[in-house]
């Protein structure tokens, strides 16, 4: 008998975990290490100090930080502690498994591009006329933004029963220098979307422009004559074809891929009590919201509003859902959830094709609720109680940021600023929620791929559709 994908998966993920803790990334200064430094530019004089401490032993993080901290000085230290950390990894056994996640992250990432085009083109080239386009993209829409809002507001209540930054010490954050907050404002990220270059777009995966493109292409080609028209149609549904059976093909590897990963995830791990400890309560409300969205107000609307059954969707989601909590990356499991909403829940090509590669773009119901909790926790940290007023920008703006982000690992850190500055938090509070965000984004991603396919399952019962679930 053959194990199912999901047992497989879980078999990795588990197997991963063990090999990750097993052989903990541990710290030493090496060749390597001050070869970076340099390059990063940091002060000479440092680095000459940091050369001499070259030992062949390796360490654990606090021993390591420990050591280094008298050494350093108290400035330089609290400049560059994390700086020096990142470089000064060395996990002789991780480089064993690590080469079958980066394989396997290579090979998804090679599949976006063309699957989106294809994908969208033939569905919308398949939904024919401009009415029927008009109501799929309002209803798609509509979804997106009510689940997303419905998201921010259940973080809203929790934050605010749990409070989880009152009385948190600020003292222990480590300096935000190394996180590149990126420079595109929202307005030039809504001005993008229409590309200059679409073959810049594609080599540059820019994910919104790819669809803006392939939407418009797919829609003039039911305008064209029959001839130039058919060709077309068969050419860009052969291509999808063919790229689904590619991504099964990838999806197969899928257990090999997330055992390498996650193995480096949990390798990298800082200590998680002491994380446990300084942000244990934060973890927490982000947790339980994300917990409630997912387990209760997406499966109400599921299940109330357009009778499916979420259990029986979950169960055709559970691999698609794994993929996107290893790899904290939406984009990066577009080809598997594409794949389960197909051909386990039954949701038609035309629908799938249409609002999956979109959701992944924009829908980010988790990235939302987390960005909302994240800011809460800041402004209670610094102390600074938000008016109503300010609460409504918050949760705003958390959905403008929730939009923008990336299918990416922690894109929606860096999107939290847009929140912060709008309600003139200090920026440098990201780097207290820094420790725990790869984290948290495992579950958060998931919650976005969840919200995708359930608005997948929606709009296509919503089209009259019979589904499997
Ligand atoms: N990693 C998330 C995603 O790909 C985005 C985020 O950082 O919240 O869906």
């Amino acid at each position: 008998m053959k194990l199912e994908l999901h047992w497989q998966i879980l078999i990795g993920l588990i197997l991963g975990v063990i090999f990750g803790s097993v052989f903990p990334t541990t710290y030493k200064i090496t060749d390597k290490t001050i070869t970076q430094l340099q390059q990063q530019k940091l002060p000479p004089e440092l680095i000459q100090t940091i050369n001499s401490e070259k030992k062949e032993f390796e360490e654990t993080e606090t021993k390591f930080l420990k050591r280094i901290k008298p050494i350093l000085g108290p400035e330089y230290y609290h400049r560059y502690n994390q700086t020096i950390l990142k470089q000064a990894r060395y996990n002789a056994y991780l480089p064993y498994v690590s080469w079958m996640g980066d394989l396997f992250m290579r090979a998804l990432k090679m599949i976006i591009v063309p699957l989106i085009l294809t994908s969208i083109i033939s569905g919308v080239a398949n939904i024919g006329d401009a009415d029927n386009l008009g109501r799929l993209g309002i209803k798609t829409m509509f979804y997106y933004l009510i689940t997303s809002t419905l998201a921010i507001l259940v973080g809203l209540v929790f934050v605010n029963l749990i409070k989880p930054g009152v009385g948190t010490e600020i003292g222990f954050m480590s300096p935000s220098e190394d996180i590149d907050f990126g420079s595109l404002s929202f307005s030039d990220t809504l001005m993008n979307i229409v590309p200059t270059n679409i073959f810049k777009s594609f080599a540059e995966g820019h994910m919104l422009s790819i669809i803006f493109f392939s939407i418009f292409f797919g829609f003039f080609i039911t305008k064209v004559a029959d001839k130039y028209r058919l060709f077309l149609l068969n050419f860009f549904n052969s291509a999808f074809e063919v790229m689904m059976k590619l991504t099964n093909f990838i999806i197969r590897f899928t257990p090999l891929g997330l055992f390498g990963i996650v193995a480096v995830v949990v390798a990298e791990t800082p200590d998680l009590a002491s994380l446990a400890k300084s942000l244990g309560k934060y973890m927490l409300t982000v947790l339980i919201s994300l917990t409630f969205h997912s387990v209760i107000t997406l499966p109400l609307i599921v299940k109330i509003g357009f009778k499916g059954n979420p259990w029986l969707h979950f169960k055709a989601m559970r691999s698609a859902l794994l993929t996107a909590f290893s790899t904290s990356s939406s984009s990066a499991t577009l080809s598997l959830t594409m794949s389960s909403v197909n051909q386990n829940s039954g949701v038609s090509n035309k629908i799938s094709s249409f609002t999956l590669p979109l959701g992944a773009t924009i829908n980010m119901d988790g990235t939302a609720l987390y960005e909302l909790v994240a800011v809460f926790f800041i402004a209670q940290a610094y102390g600074i109680e938000l008016t109503v007023v300010e609460t409504i920008i918050v949760v705003a703006t958390a959905l403008l940021a929730s939009i923008g982000a990336a299918g990416i690992p922690m894109a929606g850190l860096i999107m939290m600023t847009i929140i912060l500055t709008a309600v003139g938090l200090p920026l440098e509070g990201v780097a207290l929620i820094l420790p725990v965000d790869r984290l948290l984004d495992m579950f958060r991603t998931s919650v976005n791929v969840w919200s995708d396919s359930c608005g997948a399952v929606v709009i296509a019962k919503s089209e009259g559709e019979t589904l499997k679930i």
